[in-house]
């Protein structure tokens, strides 16, 4: 990813200049990680640039928001259109969108109620995560020793910044040992997530993930999978997965607006299925990219498009 500071911001209600985009230090969210944010991609399809799936993730940020007491002074409606907007003023016609929503400067006391909330939103260009490689060969991955958040510590279905801090640690130990990425437990020791997107595995052509109670973000992403998987007709279930079906899985993969779809070729340095992306794998991807580029139609109405005013 590559920032090239001339991109307009919209911060608080207006689009200003990328180094006009600042905070003060006394910024609560920047002490104790009170900040909400969301990951959204914006894609250029043959009949124009559009939003994947805009509502959903503006109701994650307006979800998560909740959980913490935060009220954010504009209108989901609007921030969506803020959305559109600063996408529209950089004029990419892809592109990364970052919507941060935090807990400003009033006082630095650990209840944050009394902080102003303030909300900004950010674009980039950023194409695969790990290259058009990764998306065809997959990635090696291994188990974290770290733990994803533990139930009744920070809520996980809520995308604060806070909880990023345990994804920086099981991304930083997966790179010094030289993975792409980690898969992370969850505190019983079954397998939830990777640092910033969703597992799926296959086997026996049955699609497994972790369901909602195993410490994942509920991504936006493993829904369309889901519902990719169940439209091919894939028998799909979401259920607690013990660690060894990492081991014994046919395929696996990744998912999230990151690493979009992702196969994943070993875990631990077990080769998972024959090291090849699986078919299992690939029909997901077509289907996932092909909506996307606006090559299979959009049944599902996940597509805004950037002309538009207002999200759909
Ligand atoms: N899990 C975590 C911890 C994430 O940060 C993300 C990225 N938002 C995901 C899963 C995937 O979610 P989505 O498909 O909505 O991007």
């Amino acid at each position: 990813m590559a920032f090239t500071g001339k991109d307009q911001v919209w911060m608080n209600g207006k689009l200003v200049a990328w180094k006009d985009a600042t905070v003060h230090v006394a910024t609560h969210a920047l002490h104790y990680g009170t900040g909400i944010f969301e990951g959204i991609r914006a894609y250029e399809t043959k009949h124009g640039s559009a939003v994947y799936r805009l509502p959903e993730h503006m109701r994650r940020l307006y979800d998560s928001c909740r959980v913490y007491r935060m009220d954010p002074p504009w209108p989901l409606e609007e921030l969506s259109a803020a959305v559109l907007d600063t996408v529209r003023a950089n004029g990419y016609a892809s592109c990364y969108i970052r919507p941060l929503v935090w807990r400003g400067v009033e006082s630095l006391g650990l209840d944050p109620r009394p902080c102003p909330v303030e909300a900004s939103v950010i674009v980039w260009e950023w194409s695969a995560m790990f290259g058009a490689e990764g998306l065809e060969k997959g990635i090696d991955v291994g188990v974290s020793s770290w733990t994803r958040l533990a139930p009744n510590t920070l809520p996980a279905m809520a995308k604060a910044s806070a909880n990023y801090a345990n994804s920086a640690l099981i991304k930083m130990q997966a790179s010094l040992d030289g993975y792409g990425e980690a898969i992370a437990l969850d505190e019983s020791g079954l397998v939830s997530e990777g640092s910033g997107q969703n597992l799926f595995l296959v086997r026996d052509k049955v699609i497994h993930t972790p369901a909602i109670n195993s410490s994942i973000l509920q991504g936006i992403t493993r829904d369309s999978v889901i519902t990719i998987a169940r439209d091919l007709g894939y028998d799909v279930r979401e259920a607690a997965i013990p660690r060894e079906m990492l081991y014994l899985a046919d395929e696996a993969f990744f998912c999230g607006t990151a690493v979009e779809v992702t196969p994943v070729r070993s875990i631990d340095k077990i080769t998972v299925g024959n090291g090849a992306r699986g078919p299992v794998t690939a029909a997901i991807q077509q289907h996932f990219f092909g909506i996307i580029k606006g090559d299979i139609p959009d049944t599902h109405r996940w597509l805004t498009p950037v002309a538009s005013t207002v999200a759909r």
